[in-house]
């Protein structure tokens, strides 16, 4: 089959030819109609991320090895399993969880492949939704879409858990209580739907890019605050009434966390999801005396998934801005990424066929 690859960091993704996939055990192919393109694939493409004070993680240093082909945000239907599959029929069509675990420690026990140790992830360890066809482990990783549309679907196995996952770590939040999103990319925009989904209505969207909390708004955030102004922290307690009690940051940079933790309040909670690198220093009694919580999130579980696909099959959940595009556009799809021109996800489709997009033509590949 055709995989578009990562053969090199930094260099154009190739399209190479990989074995096509015979499933064995409890192994289960599905045939990707669908897969939407993530900050995480950019830094696989680099190869490194940024761990602040000077430090980096090289991924080949963490086992990840070249050619891969990348994507972990697919959708797509079952071709074909192996002989111990259960609970699933050729045919349907389901969105697929990538974080794959071990399935053998506690963790994978309960339910948690996004805390296991030993990960085996679509896109990262294992050939991703960027190849023609993905091999899943297991039934269990693989959602029904029940006529959901898969290309939005698709966003759910990355983006969508990503922002469930955090919001839940939020929780309890009274459903007035202010809310902060940093980030109004493609997880922010999904954060303000689920929040909205869940029943939050005071939402503050926090963005340099004008363009990206005109998104924002019309997502239906509140308020909508240039996080690189000189009194962005005052802008939002303005909007806020006050201090807050919970922030999300999906950029998480030195300057974005700072901006966080100067707004929270007493028993304020920090959910931190973004890679963009850098360090904070913390005050240890500062966090005493504000009982504060700062905790990382990193992606949600498969129940994860089966929650975002049940809200959005209840209607409950809007759509963020998806943007088409052929597969054999993968490298055009990186570098509006990488030059920070997309607004909401862009989603490559199976196969050939015109671009269905409002992004400028203009790039040439990464
Ligand atoms: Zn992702
Ligand atoms: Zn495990």
């Amino acid at each position: 089959m055709r995989a578009w690859a990562v053969v090199e960091n930094k260099a154009p993704l190739q399209c190479i030819e990989v074995d096509d996939p015979v499933p064995v055990g409890t192994e289960v192919v599905v045939d990707v109609s669908h897969c939407g393109v993530c900050h995480s694939d950019l830094h696989f493409w680099e190869g490194s991320y940024d761990m602040g004070g000077g430090q980096i993680m090289r991924l080949r240093d963490r086992g990840v090895t070249l050619p891969r082909a990348i994507g972990h945000e697919i959708s797509g239907r079952i071709i074909a399993h192996g002989p111990d599959a259960e609970g699933i029929e050729i045919g349907e069509q389901c969105a697929v969880y990538p974080w794959i675990g071990c399935g053998d420690c506690d963790r994978c026990a309960a339910g948690d492949d996004n805390l296991c140790m030993r990960q085996q992830s679509l896109g990262v360890l294992r050939h991703g939704g960027f190849a023609e066809r993905v091999v899943v482990p297991h039934a269990r990783y693989l959602v029904p879409l029940n006529g959901i549309d898969p290309a939005w679907a698709a966003t759910f196995g990355c983006s969508g858990i990503t922002v469930l996952s955090a919001i839940k770590k939020l929780q309890p939040q009274a459903p007035d209580s202010p809310v902060l999103l940093i980030g109004a990319g493609g997880l922010g925009l999904s954060a303000i739907a689920m929040l909205k989904a869940l029943g939050h209505d005071r939402i503050i969207s926090a963005d340099i890019d004008a363009r990206k909390r005109e998104a924002a708004l019309d997502m239906g955030a509140t308020q909508a605050i240039d996080s690189a102004a000189a009194d962005a922290a005052q802008q939002v307690e303005a909007a806020a009434g006050g201090k807050l009690s919970g922030a999300i940051d999906f950029v998480n940079v030195t300057a974005t966390a700072q901006l966080a933790t100067a707004v929270l309040g007493k028993g304020g909670k920090l959910i931190m999801v973004g890679v963009g690198g850098g360090q904070i220093p913390l005050s240890l009694a500062g966090m005493v005396f504000l009982a504060r919580t700062v905790q990382g999130s990193n992606t949600g579980t498969p129940q994860d998934l089966r929650d975002v696909v049940s809200l959005a099959a209840a209607g409950k959940l809007s759509r963020i801005p998806l943007h088409r595009m052929p597969k054999d556009e993968a490298n055009r799809a990186m570098t509006l990424l990488n030059e920070n021109q997309v607004s909401g996800r862009i989603v490559l489709t199976k196969g050939a066929g015109a671009s269905e997009h409002a992004l400028a033509r203009k790039s040439a590949d990464p």
